[in-house]
């Protein structure tokens, strides 16, 4: 944990010195989670309705997924099924992959990423810098087609891998259940009325979901999803049309909303020019979405969670 420092004025200087307790350098992998919420009200249409979302490109890695890739690691090196020596390997759009690579690098495991080929240059580069390699699979088959692929390459040589298989590990969904959810309700001092998070490996949004609805059940979750399989937003699932990750619970989603890719671009567009958050696709979705559940309250608090930072996205030519 960072300590502040304490600041004391004399004679108009203001000095900071050394807290009571000495600094405590981190480590890197520390400094997953905790990211601040950022107050979003203004964008809302109704005085008595607030909106805050969760800002995290803010992790080392520049995105929510840092922090299901570190607890599924460290849930595996607990229980023995990551060993020092074995490659770390997963089906990945690019998020998971590069909280793979980061962590591999630190921890000092090898970790091999299957990313579909049309994934975007900056995501495999990313992942790349950190010593990670690239296995591509074939665009049409998207990210199923990643998943398809690294099962194959896993079950040709099953005791030299660790695969997390992030769709299907409880890991993932528990990195939110005991890190995202609990800073949520801590830092709306519990007054959080819906929550509304759109769906990948759908993670974020059971493991959010499952805190909230615990602390009180009358919290709505709202899902999002693109409204159709032709809507490309990227780290967003089609559920229908897709393979539904084995950690889905339906029964846990009190809403669902289709976004259009076209609406999604547009608001990340406006993030970028009129806020100052220069963030991913998703991110603009799940504001997009946040604001139709809150234009038609009349009162509440309403959180939502940008999922990553804009700057890998910048090759795609939509900000401009
Ligand atoms: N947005 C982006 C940019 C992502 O990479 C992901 C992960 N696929 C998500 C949203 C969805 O998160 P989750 O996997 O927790 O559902």
């Amino acid at each position: 944990m960072t300590l502040p420092l304490v600041l004391t004025r004399s004679e108009n200087i203001v000095w900071a010195v050394a807290p009571e307790q000495p600094y405590r350098p981190a480590s890197i992998l520390e400094q997953i989670g905790n990211t601040p919420l950022l107050d979003l009200s203004f964008l809302v249409d109704r005085p008595g309705v607030e909106l805050y979302a969760k800002a995290e490109w803010f992790n080392p890695g520049g995105s929510v997924k840092d922090r299901a890739a570190l607890r599924m690691i460290e849930d595996a090196e607990q229980t023995g099924r990551l060993t020092p020596g074995q490659t770390i390997i997963d089906a990945t759009s690019g998020n998971t992959g590069i909280g793979y690579a980061l962590i591999g690098a630190a921890k000092g495991y090898a970790v091999h990423l299957v990313m579909p080929a049309n994934v975007t240059v900056e995501r495999k580069a990313l992942a790349r810098a950190y010593g990670a390699q690239i296995i591509e699979s074939d665009p049409l088959e998207g990210s199923d087609g990643a998943i398809r692929l690294a099962r194959e390459i896993v079950a040709a040589q099953p005791g030299g891998y660790f695969y997390p298989d992030q769709y299907n590990n409880d890991s993932n969904w528990r990195a939110h259940y005991d890190t995202t959810g609990p800073e949520i309700l801590c830092q709306t001092n519990s007054r959080v009325t819906h929550f509304v998070a759109g769906l990948g490996t759908t993670g974020t949004f059971m493991g959010v979901g499952r805190r909230l609805k615990e602390t009180s059940p009358a919290i709505q979750l709202v899902a999002l999803q693109p409204a159709d399989e032709l809507q490309v937003i990227e780290g967003l699932k089609h559920l229908e049309s897709s393979l539904v990750p084995g950690i889905f619970d339906p029964s846990l989603v009190d809403r669902s909303l289709p976004i259009e890719a076209g609406d999604a671009w547009e608001m990340t567009r406006r993030l970028a020019r009129e806020a100052g958050l220069l963030v991913g696709f998703s991110a603009g979705a799940a504001v997009h979405g946040a604001l139709q559940v809150a234009n038609r309250l009349d009162s509440g608090v309403v959180v939502t969670l940008l999922p990553d930072g804009g700057a890998k996205y910048l090759s795609l030519g939509l900000f401009e």
